[in-house]
């Protein structure tokens, strides 16, 4: 089985046999630019010191700053933090947003810490990082495990470092902060907002009765319940979810705001009282209209993709799907609205923060709605142009809108000296 990144150069090379890419252009998007591991110390609460590993990897700025998310999580490392970060560029070359891409993250359980100890560990990367990032070099974000008060914390930690006078001008170092310390209004929801509209744009293309549909979702996160709750408002009945905690199906439907109540409770989905628990080996094969994969990477692959019984797959987590998965989908007639553009949501609403933190403004949330919807919508119509044109499936041509964007800034660019 390939890596996360061998997967991400599979299909790279795929796209980019596919479209010409020029060879000098082939061999710069190839490697990240800068990958950057920090070992550091953390004091525990029992007054012990620990040692923590971090990551940032820079994949490419030729389109605007590095953007990206952190994530902690025990399975991080630098093989899928590389392919994060190459997700990012094509993703913010898709929504045609001026970002190039990084990601990075820290390897461990957030689960066993506690709130103290997560600032100190959250603070302490933040420093270790400070010389890598800033608000017009490369800005990170929540992703998985993290949220709008850690980037309160590494914002303030970068903050403390500069000068006094130059303290007011760092607030875009970091997207997905809460509304108090700086965020955007529309941020918290965006990526499942995004996945909805994506979604609502494929009912609208293929004529199909949202308000009669069923869907199932993996994840039950940010990504994933804000995604159930706002695809549920057009009347579709979400009857499966699974998470890391086991999975639960109730054919009458269930009701995403009281799970979303429930999991903040309990931190998981499982012995949700409305729902029958199911195997989770079986969670793919529960016959349903849409998908939405909320979680981790490689979930739909060359062994489990063949259980799919939908119409459609709407990918909000990152890398969901290998490439023997992607064959599958295509040879069973599943539709696919590819991660890098279904789940741009969030890197959509993190420039809009950027802008309105540039500007000192806070704008409404219809605004915020407004302009989401064009940027994604837009970034939906380039890669069906494309898949039409070159005659390939959604990702290819995601990858071939990115990757023709990149040329062509590289091209009239050139490469230094
Ligand atoms: N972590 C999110 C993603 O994977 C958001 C990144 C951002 O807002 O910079 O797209």
């Amino acid at each position: 089985m390939s890596s996360v990144y061998q997967n991400v150069v599979r299909q790279f090379n795929k796209a980019a046999d596919l479209m010409n890419l020029d060879p000098d252009i082939r061999v710069i998007l190839s490697s990240p630019m800068n990958e950057i591991t920090v070992n550091f110390p953390v004091r525990m609460d029992d007054g012990k010191v620990r040692m923590f590993t971090g990551y940032r990897i820079q994949h490419n700025n030729a389109l605007g700053p590095f953007k990206g998310g952190l994530r902690f999580h025990p399975n991080v490392n630098d093989d899928e933090v590389r392919a994060l970060a190459t997700w990012m560029t094509w993703k913010s070359a898709i929504a045609d947003i001026p970002y190039g891409g990084a990601k990075g993250g820290i390897k461990l359980d957030p689960k066993q810490y506690s709130k103290a100890e997560l600032e100190r560990i959250s603070r302490r990367f933040a420093y270790s990082l400070t010389t890598n990032i800033g608000p017009n070099y490369d800005i990170p974000a929540p992703d998985v495990n993290t949220n709008g008060q850690i980037m309160a914390w590494i914002l303030d930690t970068y903050m403390s470092t500069l000068p006094a006078k130059e303290r007011d001008t760092a607030l875009g170092v970091v997207t997905g902060k809460p509304l108090e310390a700086g965020g955007s209004i529309g941020r918290t929801k965006a990526t499942g907002q995004g996945v909805c509209f994506c979604v609502e744009q494929w009912a609208k293309d293929h004529n199909f009765d949202l308000s009669k549909a069923t869907f199932m979702v993996q994840g039950f996160g940010n990504v994933g319940s804000w995604a159930a709750k706002l695809i549920a408002k057009h009347g579709a009945k979400l009857i499966a979810v699974q998470d890391h905690t086991g999975t639960i199906i109730c054919k009458d439907g269930i009701d995403p705001e009281k799970l979303d109540e429930y999991v903040a409770e309990k931190r998981g989905i499982a012995g949700y009282p409305e729902a029958e628990a199911m195997p989770n080996e079986d969670f793919l094969s529960t016959e349903a209209d849409i998908f939405v994969p909320a979680a981790l990477e490689g979930q739909l692959t060359e062994e489990t993709t063949g259980k799919l019984k939908v119409k459609l797959v709407a990918e909000g987590a990152n890398g969901p799907t290998t490439v023997e998965g992607d064959k599958i989908l295509t040879e069973k007639g599943i539709d696919l609205i590819p991660d890098v553009l279904c789940n741009s949501g969030g890197v959509i609403v993190s420039y809009f923060e950027w802008l309105q933190n540039k500007s000192s403004e806070y704008w409404d949330l219809e605004e915020v709605d407004t302009k989401l919807k064009k940027k994604i919508i837009g970034g939906y119509d380039r890669v069906k142009e494309a898949a039409a044109k070159y005659d390939v499936d959604m990702r290819t041509a995601a990858y071939i809108v990115a990757l023709s964007r990149l040329e062509s800034a590289y091209k009239l660019r050139g490469v230094y000296p």
